[in-house]
């Protein structure tokens, strides 16, 4: 049988990887790679990384682009490949725009939708910002729903999916994160420095998210100045997001202090490696909230709501929103409470056991 896996993005690179590898190393399927390459250079270091090394790249990335012309161009760049291939399985990841386009594509296709990291949600549709509907939507066109925890499989059974069709796997952010750690056991990456100063309680901050650029990642970047200008003992390192709009608010706020080092964004070994040394993360990201935990590291995530309630059941991740206040006191806590500081980074991992590109390839092996 014929898989396609489409994806666009870092983190779906990130997430996708394992499967990739899993089903490439199966002589059940004959297994090809799509790329969108709805933002370019951070993925081609995740396939670097990873050594895949894709059989259609559809090159979309576009300047000034947005919604509306990369959700046609993904539906339409797709047509060929689907046509020419005819895969009986096409698999998207999460919630990105390629995600939901691509699955539309596969139905127009004929071709069978499986959808990895299945049933995660915000309940909250946030318009402009797509990924809620975009992972609803894909919802409704997928054939198999991976759903990494049962909360996210009862989300999807809530929306009437039927129960046959989801199958809970873990996230296969933790494989990525397990091959990763090991390799770097083997060999730590190359680069060294003031970074990592072992001196210092060492902060990691990634902020990039659409639904913060509207005055969310400035307010968060002014907490953190004044974090670093009060507290020697703190250094901030924060690999900033190419989007301009990003870049802008970070080196305006935080750019010329000495113990904040602002960085481009890391390949993802290197980001593993210094998430797993560093004392905490403050993030909006996605990923990075399934992996702090599997490290063991505590997390504040700056968002209002987060379509991944384990971890902060778990007791690994505490929502701080963006609200100035509420994010210094979390910090300061954090920074100066052992007690605390120790329970979180001690609760224990939500997503799965790294075992979950075996059980999706054992899944389709028995379905498809
Ligand atoms: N990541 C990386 N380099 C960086 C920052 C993050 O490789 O400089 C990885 C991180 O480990 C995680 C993924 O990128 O797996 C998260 O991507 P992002 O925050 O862009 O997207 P989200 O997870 O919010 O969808």
């Amino acid at each position: 049988k014929k898989v396609l896996f489409v994806f666009g993005t870092r983190p779906e690179a990130i997430k996708m990887a394992p499967v990739i590898i899993a089903f490439k190393a199966s002589s059940h399927f004959e297994t090809k790679v799509c790329i969108t390459a709805q933002h370019r250079e951070m993925l081609d270091q995740v396939l670097n990384f990873f050594d895949i090394i894709p059989d259609y790249d559809l090159d979309l990335m576009q300047e000034n682009q947005n919604l509306y012309n990369l959700t046609g161009r993904v539906l339409n760049a797709l047509k060929t490949p689907l046509e020419d291939y005819k895969p009986h399985l096409v698999f998207v990841h999460g919630d990105t725009t390629t995600t939901m386009a691509a699955s539309l594509a596969a139905f127009y296709a004929g071709s069978k939708v499986g959808h990895i990291e299945a049933g995660l949600r915000t309940f909250n549709k946030l318009a402009p910002f797509p990924e809620e509907m975009n992972r609803q939507i894909t919802g409704r066109l997928a054939d198999f729903h991976f759903a990494p925890t049962g909360i996210s499989k009862a989300n999807l059974r809530a929306e009437n999916i039927d129960e046959d069709t989801i199958f809970v796997t873990g996230n296969s952010v933790i494989d990525a994160l397990h091959t990763t750690v090991e390799s770097l056991n083997k060999q730590a990456p190359k680069f060294t420095g003031p970074l990592l100063d072992s001196t210092k309680k060492n902060i990691l901050i990634t902020g990039h998210r659409r639904e913060n650029l509207n005055g969310g990642l400035r307010r968060t970047c002014e907490v953190l100045k004044t974090i670093a200008l009060n507290r020697t003992d703190v250094n901030l390192i924060y690999p900033v997001h190419l989007n301009p709009k990003v870049q802008k608010v970070v080196y305006e706020v935080l750019g010329g202090i000495s113990n904040v080092f602002l960085i481009a964004p890391l390949s993802y070994p290197d980001f593993v490696w210094i998430m797993y040394n560093s004392y905490l993360i403050i993030t909006d990201s996605g990923g990075v909230q399934e992996e702090a935990p599997g490290l063991g590291k505590p997390v504040l995530v700056t968002r209002e709501t987060t379509e991944r309630p384990e971890a902060v059941e778990a007791g690994t991740v505490l929502l701080v929103g963006t609200d100035p206040k509420k994010m210094m006191t979390a910090i300061l806590n954090l920074l100066d409470d052992t007690n605390l500081y120790n329970k979180m980074s001690q609760a224990h991992n939500p997503y799965g056991d790294g075992k979950t590109a075996q059980r999706i390839l054992k899944i389709i092996k028995e379905r498809l």
